[in-house]
């Protein structure tokens, strides 16, 4: 008999779920029900990923023409930070995500962080070191000519319920079973396991396996099986967001900014059809009110009559992320704040990590212990990343900003590869000592730190030379591969009409 899972909810979470399942395994193997609750919704926001959902679509054999124009999204190429760090000389710095073509100028920056980390002179600005930063700079989009010979890696920005639909299509073209209807109670076994799902209208949904993607609202993992949510509030004080669209612009680059604020950030998401953004903020030192002020005189639109959305956010991680014959996934299984735009990174890595153990174990629970310990990891670790953005910060115009420089909560891991840092040791050695397997690897390490300006002052004496920048003529390199690339808006006008 085949198994039979039950997602319940249907976000971008559960719709990714059902998708990679039903592509994995044959209905002989297993069976997908996903149930869920159009009265209640889904959340409706998270706008932006990383390169992880161009593998994710290519998982499951869906191109850019598919789905790209129907969920009026463009490309990613990168993060631009502005204004976190002001005493670093620079404005804004991106986080481009890398290419096969940045093997050529990656050792190069990271020569020129440790030159600089001496004291000695030199160009450490991350977006100039790396093609898709110069793509961005450019306004050009990351598609390339079939004769360019490096593959490039990017992410999308996209309309996220536009995105559950295309999915939900998808899935219920590939045998996955859509019931809409809200679960009211779950049926256990004496073990703990959970044995059906009951819902409003009196239908019992009994199933093998279950998988809890019901949202902030934890109706399986927390609410049936009791398990305990471990908050970061400690050391990310952000708890609410407030969401607005704006205008699109006739030509965009292919970036998501973050502004920082008075209180916390605003994204800036460019989309076919207008612009996301939202005010993510510390509701412990800014009122809902005054941020939504702020927002509005930021984005111009104090008098426009235009309707806010307001969110609280729920940031840490389930104390454990499979429970009995439970997974956990998407913002049920935990939330770190939106900055890089990781949460459908870590619903992915989750679902294929499951798929892996659960396959491995013969469709038991054998690797359960496992599975747990390398997706708390993940989380950690992102969460760590997010988490410098904040102590590193050298903003004066708030006790926010002062507080979470201030802030020691930090952990083992986030010390050390801080003090490595400052102590001009190998950051990449020290991510392989301490084993991390994140996607934020030593190169974003270095974005970071160097677009923060984390480096002593200068020295008195400078040689002049040692530059790996100009002396292996990186502009000129980066500038010549970026005339391979066209346009974003070209870019994007490709697409339309190809979906066949
Ligand atoms: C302010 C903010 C910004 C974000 N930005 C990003 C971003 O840029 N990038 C990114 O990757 N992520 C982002 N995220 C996270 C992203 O929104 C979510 O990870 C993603 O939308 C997946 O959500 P979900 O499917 O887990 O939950 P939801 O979308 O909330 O879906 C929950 C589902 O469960 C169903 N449900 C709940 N209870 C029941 C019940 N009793 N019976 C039946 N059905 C039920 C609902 O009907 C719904 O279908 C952001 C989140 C926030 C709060």
């Amino acid at each position: 008999m085949p198994k039979k899972i039950v997602i319940l909810g249907g976000g971008t979470a559960g719709w990714m779920a059902a998708n990679l399942f039903v592509k994995k395994w044959s209905e002989e193997q297993v069976t997908v029900t996903l149930i869920e609750s159009p009265d209640i919704g889904i959340i409706g926001v998270g706008e932006g990923s990383t390169p992880t959902l161009k593998r994710f679509f290519e998982l499951i054999d869906v191109a850019e023409p598919e789905w790209m124009p129907r969920c009026n999204a463009t490309y990613k190429v990168n993060i631009r930070f502005s204004g976190w760090s002001p005493d670093s000389g620079l404005e804004n710095y991106s986080h481009p995500f890398l290419s096969q073509v940045d093997t050529l100028t990656q050792k190069s920056f990271v020569v020129n962080c440790m030159t600089r980390r001496l004291g000695l002179d030199v160009h450490t600005r991350p977006d100039n070191f790396f093609i898709n930063g110069v793509l961005a700079q450019q306004e050009k989009g990351p598609r390339t000519p079939e004769n360019f010979p490096f593959v490039m890696d990017y992410g999308f920005h996209f309309d996220s319920g536009l995105l559950g639909e295309f999915l939900c299509e998808l899935a219920v073209s590939r045998g996955v079973t859509h019931v809409q209807t809200k679960v009211v109670d779950v049926e256990q076994n004496a073990d703990g396991d959970i044995a059906a799902l009951l819902s409003d209208r009196g239908n019992r949904f009994d199933g093998d396996f279950f998988v809890d993607c019901t949202g902030f609202a934890g109706v399986l993992m927390q609410k049936a099986l009791g398990v305990e949510f471990r908050d970061y509030k400690s050391n990310l004080f952000n708890d609410s967001a407030i969401v607005m669209p704006t205008p699109i612009t006739k030509s965009f680059p292919a970036e998501t900014v973050s502004y920082a604020m008075s209180n916390g950030w605003c994204w800036k998401i460019p989309l076919t059809n207008r612009y996301g953004n939202g005010y993510v903020y510390s509701s412990d030192f800014i009122s809902d009110d005054d941020a939504e002020t702020e927002l509005r005189t930021f984005l111009g639109t104090l008098d426009s009559g235009e309707e806010t959305r307001h969110l609280k956010m729920r940031v840490g991680q389930l104390d454990k992320h499979w429970q009995n014959n439970c997974l956990g996934l998407g913002l049920s299984q935990g939330f770190i704040e939106p900055l890089e735009a990781t949460a459908l990174l870590l619903v992915q890595i989750s679902i294929e990590l499951f798929i892996a153990e659960y396959e491995q174990g013969d469709f038991s629970a054998k690797h359960r212990g496992e599975f747990n310990q390398k997706v708390h990891a993940r989380f950690e670790w992102v969460r760590d990343y997010i988490v410098a953005h904040y102590k590193l910060n050298t903003r004066q115009d708030s006790k926010y900003w002062q507080a979470n420089r201030e802030n020691m909560e930090l952990s083992d891991s986030l010390r050390h590869l801080l003090d490595v840092w400052y102590r001009r040791g190998d950051l990449g050695k020290e991510l392989q000592r301490q084993n991390i397997e994140s996607h934020f690897g030593t190169l974003s390490w270095h974005c970071l730190l160097s677009g923060y300006g984390a480096f002593p002052p200068l020295a008195q004496d400078q040689p002049d030379k040692g530059d790996h920048y100009k002396e292996n003529d990186i502009e000129h390199l980066l500038t010549g591969c970026a005339l391979n690339f066209r346009s974003h808006e070209e870019n994007l006008a490709d697409l339309v009409g190809q979906d066949s």
